[in-house]
């Protein structure tokens, strides 16, 4: 090994080198509009890729199972400070590796298997980890479901109440990855404290926005606030924890040793550097930037012919309804893959399609929002939208339409370093 420590990746596996490559071009040339996802910094990325990955440090800074943790002490302290300077709360928890762990962590801090939990329909715009019979939500715990409205589409608080008062839940749960408006938690949190249960908010996708102060923040409402840190809050693939300083040892106990061991170190001080940099005026720049675009995004597929889920949005993302148009979600992800597009296929409220083909799609502008985009280029992204859906059976349109978005992309730098693939492997 010693022989081999110093090569460069390219040096040492030229085929992940080459697929490290390409993947470098393909982010740098397409549109990233998948609404979960972001480009974080290089100073992010730099820390994400430190030394600090051959660290353990089972424990908590000044507690720690291993020695020589002095600087993994440093950054975790940072990330904790500055999470609490974002978001309030009396806790904070930056070691899960993931949203999923962070959710799984936070109810096994109040909650026993077989307890009853009520989140929000997968279908609907809740998250896998909200109850899902696949994810161990579901399998861990008993879990029912509150829904949107089917006139609205906004979630039905008043259906809420009632599944509440006739469950009786032990967590209800906020929070999901598809709906475009905003939350009641104030209610949430009534309904919650009326039936005796414990009111968990999964931020993961708002977190930038109330990062930012363009979003309500959950924080002063829920007792446990769980959130990604990868997606508007465009730090490093991972997840966090807030919450009441009465629940703070019973959260950090499930995390380490309830869930995980050592931290990823490396990724804790690459969420030191994203909080810090959620910190700066830019951010909030950032964040209100990132609404507008979305908002006057979802309005030109409106005025395209588009049924958006809801009527439009109040965060970063929306629903296309493609299937009203006779499209399915998967043939309008594909078509749009092929135009250099990126988003996924998504269920709409009430869908008659499965998952895997879905009535919509997905559409977010955080990523393209961090490249600088504004609403002018929103405007000119729903004409190829619109463009690439109408002629999704035509390969040649389609590839038409990929060289305007590259040459777009080109307009929108990203990373200074990008390389072109080396024509090995892949
Ligand atoms: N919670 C919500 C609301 C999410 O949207 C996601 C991911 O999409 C997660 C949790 C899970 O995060 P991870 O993929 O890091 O496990």
């Amino acid at each position: 090994m010693t022989d081999r420590i110093s090569l460069t990746l390219a040096q040492a596996d030229p085929d992940v080198a080459a697929a490290v490559d390409h993947e470098i071009l393909r982010q740098h040339e397409g549109l990233e509009m998948i609404a979960s996802e972001n480009f974080v910094s290089e100073a992010v990325l730099e820390a994400a890729g430190s030394i600090f990955t051959n660290k353990y440090a089972e424990g908590y800074p000044g507690r720690r199972y291993y020695g020589g943790c002095e600087y993994a002490d440093v950054v975790e302290n940072l990330a904790r400070d500055r999470a609490r300077q974002i978001f309030g709360g009396d806790h904070v928890n930056v070691q899960p590796h993931s949203g999923s762990q962070a959710n799984a962590s936070a109810y096994a801090a109040v909650l026993q298997p077989g307890d009853t939990i009520l989140g929000l329909d997968l279908s609907h715009g809740g998250h896998l980890t909200h109850g899902h019979r696949l994810s161990f939500s579901g399998k861990l715990y008993r879990p029912t479901f509150y829904q949107v409205r089917r006139d609205t589409e906004l979630i039905d608080y008043d259906e809420l109440e009632a599944i509440a008062e006739r469950e009786k839940p032990k967590a209800i749960i906020g929070g999901g990855s598809a709906y475009p408006r905003l939350w009641d938690f104030a209610r949430m949190r009534q309904i919650a404290d009326k039936v005796g249960a414990v009111y968990i908010f999964d931020m993961a996708h708002i977190a930038g926005l109330v990062a930012g102060g363009v979003h309500p923040s959950p924080v002063p409402h829920a007792q446990i606030t769980t959130t990604t840190t990868h997606k508007t809050l465009r730090g490093p693939r991972a997840g966090l924890i807030l919450c009441e300083q009465a629940l703070a040892a019973a959260v950090d106990k499930a995390v380490f040793p309830g869930q995980q061991g050592g931290p990823l170190v490396h990724i804790v001080a690459a969420k030191a550097v994203a909080f810090g940099e959620a910190l700066r005026p830019e951010f909030r720049t950032y964040a209100a930037q990132t609404v507008a675009n979305a908002k006057v995004l979802a309005a030109a597929l409106q005025q395209a012919g588009f049924r958006i889920v809801s009527g439009g949005t109040d965060n970063h993302l929306m629903l296309v309804d493609v299937f009203e148009k006779g499209i399915l979600g998967s043939e309008a992800e594909l078509a749009l893959g092929k135009a250099g597009i990126t988003v996924n296929k998504n269920t709409i409220p009430y869908d008659t399609n499965p998952p895997l083909k879905a009535s919509g799609i997905r559409v977010g502008t955080p990523a393209l929002t961090t490249r600088g985009m504004k609403e002018p280029e929103m405007r000119q992204i729903a004409v190829w939208i619109a463009k690439a859906l109408d002629q999704r059976n035509d390969d040649a349109a389609l590839e038409r339409i990929r060289g305007e978005v590259a040459e777009l992309a080109s307009r929108f730098p990203l990373y200074a370093w990008r390389r072109a693939p080396v024509a090995v492997g892949v």
